[in-house]
């Protein structure tokens, strides 16, 4: 499987990293060995001094597919879970200032803790989910699938048309405003319409 993350979805997010809008959706990768464990924390790798959270939605796909068309992506993922983008912000600024890949910032080990994830049909407007990441019980990101710049069918059927997408293939689909960093000690809670899906801490 594979991890599917799109970046700049949201434009209060793009606008707070000085980012542009963007025309199409941005993605990257993260390897499957960036999944957490279940029940396990996320420990803070040596090599950054800046890692952020991104809390997102993430889709399940459950049918193979390539060169889906918008019209008929809806078919090709039936489950939903919440998950964290880890960045390693300082990285990810160098990388950017010398045009070189995001893969050192955004696919390292555990970057990408995912929730349980629960049937699409459970949720009763795709385009009204609302979700949010307490941090030490204090809200820090809330978001709305309303405000994403490219909705999930837009996502599935770009993604589609580079790479052949796979069952169990997951897609992070871009982070709301309010990232920031973690430090050692933090609890992290993700909310999916106000139901934690996944809670883990920081080390
Ligand atoms: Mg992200």
């Amino acid at each position: 499987m594979k991890i599917i993350c799109i970046g700049r979805n949201y434009i209060d997010h793009a606008k707070e990293l000085n980012n542009p809008i963007p025309k199409e959706p941005v993605f990257f990768l993260k390897p499957e060995t960036a999944l957490l464990p279940k029940r396990t924390p996320f420990f803070i790798p040596e090599f950054s001094e800046e890692i952020h959270h991104e809390i997102e939605l993430v889709l399940r796909i459950h049918k193979p597919g390539k060169n889906i068309s918008e019209k008929f992506a809806s078919r090709y993922y039936n489950q939903i879970g919440i998950g964290i983008d880890f960045t390693a912000r300082d990285i990810q600024q160098q990388c950017k200032e010398k045009g070189l890949p995001w893969e050192k910032a955004k696919a390292f080990d555990h970057s990408a803790p995912v929730s349980h994830f629960i049937p699409i049909t459970e949720i009763k407007n795709l385009n009204n989910i609302h979700f949010r990441l307490d941090i030490n019980g204090k809200t820090v990101q809330t978001g709305n699938s309303s405000d994403m710049i490219f909705n999930f069918d837009k996502i599935v059927s770009f993604v589609s048309h580079f790479i052949t997408l796979k069952i169990g293939d997951l897609i992070f689909t871009g982070t709301p405003q309010g990232v920031g960093s973690v430090k050692v000690g933090d609890k992290l809670e993700c909310f999916l319409e106000g139901v934690k899906l996944l809670s883990f801490n920081i080390k």
